[in-house]
């Protein structure tokens, strides 16, 4: 048997994750809402695993990283404090044919891909296009990291980037628009305050520093760790769950002695590449990429890149924050945010590494890696199809199913004793309907790694049938050793 890999396109991954109750648009009746998408069974189940073995790695393989869960509504100074009030925002221009919309650096990005598509294609072998690439986005780099607009609205200019719409080259002043959602806390007009759905699940720890230190009795250098809803009214949403409006976040914040930073900075970084490798997703599927521009609060910023089905695109970032939002926040709310090390004898604000994973992202990445189509070529010269997800086993969903070959003869009820004996470790999925080929394409579609057929010979000598989804081999085994081996591979 030979298989071989046909589509992999994120069109295909979209219709397959919404057939099997992964990922709906949300009120899809009503047509949807535009980048917010609801969780169906399998894909709250997949996500809470994510979330789940995010948080283990974190909290409990670290002896000093404890956890935290704040609340997404904060007083509003925090975003004044953080600094997002005054700047988070992304560059905008608009094209007065269309008018569409563009983030300014997206549509640089996207003709860069532009001509690059075609020296791919050229006669020549396509190095001066590829030139004029590579320069157009390190011009943008720079021009970015000045807030050079009036830079980067000629570089628009000079390449002659048009609209995808319209086609034309009529465009807007490039302006600044903020990415905070707001809303009104309080039941009378007059009296309420206008707060934030929070961008950005970080603040929620910084506010926390010192209740945490205390109460937990951590020491430096210690780690907050925290998952959550985070809301970002993005101008280009699209790519799926790649970009959302209302989202989830996994944080870290790593508090240092100031001066050590560098060396947690590189630590993190290849703590967090580690936690990716582990999860058996190829070494070449991912890179770091180094910021040019950094962000206000930053003194050393990567991305970890993965290889979606649309490019090299961040699924996290590692920033090595320094004091910047401890300071500002010890300054806004007039209230000290110092440590006191009994090392050395001296009250400090402590410098702070932040790693930040979209909880969402990185679902898509999980999916997007194990998403086959596979053309079975069988023995004896016939073809077979099937979709599967290779999920890492211990992110599946389901990780078992218990499938009798028939509904009658005793053997549903020896399938049931298996549930009963399995279901308190690890989900199970119970199944007597359809020929057993049919259940078992429908389990490879949800990922569940191993499936396990009673058939008459089991009520003679207690063995089963298991089903390997990634080899589709299958073994005898006794029904006593289905749990231990199902167990190991999850752990
Ligand atoms: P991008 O450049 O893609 O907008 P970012 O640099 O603004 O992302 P961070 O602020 O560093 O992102 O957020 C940390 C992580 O949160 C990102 O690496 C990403 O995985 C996730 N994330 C950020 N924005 C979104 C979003 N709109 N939808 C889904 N995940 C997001």
């Amino acid at each position: 048997m030979s298989k071989t890999v046909t589509d992999n396109t994120l069109q295909a991954i979209i219709s397959h994750a919404k057939e099997y109750g992964f990922v709906f648009p949300s009120s899809e009746i009503y047509d949807g809402l535009s980048a917010v998408y609801d969780y169906g069974p399998y894909g709250a189940q997949l996500k809470k695993n994510i979330r789940d073995y995010w948080w283990k790695s974190m909290t409990q393989m670290n002896d000093n990283i404890v956890g935290i869960d704040a609340a997404i509504f904060m007083h509003p100074t925090t975003w004044k404090a953080s600094g997002h009030v005054d700047s988070f925002s992304d560059p905008l221009i608009d094209n007065k044919d269309s008018k569409k919309r563009y983030r300014v650096d997206h549509l640089i990005e996207a003709h860069a891909d532009k001509l690059n598509e075609e020296a791919a294609k050229a006669a020549d072998g396509g190095a001066a296009l590829r030139d004029r690439a590579m320069k157009l986005l390190a011009d943008m780099d720079t021009l970015l990291a000045n807030d050079d607009f009036a830079g980067l609205g000629a570089l628009i200019q000079d390449h002659k980037i048009q609209c995808s719409v319209s086609g034309t080259s009529n465009w807007t002043e490039i302006r600044q628009f903020n990415l905070m959602f707001s809303t009104e806390l309080g039941s009378v007009a007059e009296d309420a305050n206008t707060i934030y759905l929070r961008p950005e699940t970080a603040q929620g720890i910084f506010v926390n520093f010192l209740n945490v230190q205390k109460t937990a009795r951590m020491k430096i250098p210690f780690g907050i760790a925290q998952t959550g809803k985070a809301f970002r009214n993005e101008i280009v949403a699209r790519q799926f769950i790649f970009r959302m409006r209302e989202f989830e976040q996994m944080e870290m914040q790593f508090f240092v002695k100031p001066g050590t930073q560098k060396e947690w900075y590189e630590h993190w970084k290849n703590e967090r590449m580690n936690w990716h490798l582990s999860l058996g997703i190829a070494a070449d599927k991912y890179r770091f990429h180094d910021h040019v521009k950094l962000a206000h609060y930053a003194d050393a910023a990567l991305d970890i890149e993965y290889e979606f089905p649309f490019g090299f695109k961040e699924v996290e970032g590692i920033h090595s924050r320094t004091d910047y939002d401890l300071t500002r926040h010890q300054e806004f709310s007039k209230k000290k945010l110092q440590y006191f090390d009994t090392e050395i004898n001296q009250h400090y604000v402590p410098y702070v590494i932040e790693t930040s994973i979209g909880l969402d992202r990185m679902f898509l990445l999980i999916l997007s890696n194990a998403y086959e189509e596979e053309q079975i070529q069988k023995e004896d010269g016939t073809t077979d199809a099937r979709v599967v997800l290779h999920l890492p086993a211990k992110l599946a969903p389901i990780k078992l199913a218990v499938l009798p070959l028939t509904k009658k003869d005793g053997l549903p009820e020896l399938a049931k004793a298996l549930m009963d004996e399995c279901k308190p470790s690890f989900h199970c999925f119970f199944e007597e309907k359809d020929a057993i080929g049919k259940r078992y394409r429908r389990q490879d579609a949800i990922g569940t790694p191993f499936c396990v057929t009673i058939d008459h010979q089991t009520k003679e000598d207690n063995t089963v049938t298991v089903r390997f989804r990634d080899s589709m081999q299958q073994e005898r085994i006794p029904m006593s050793e289905v749990k231990a081996l199902v167990l190991k591979h999850i752990a």
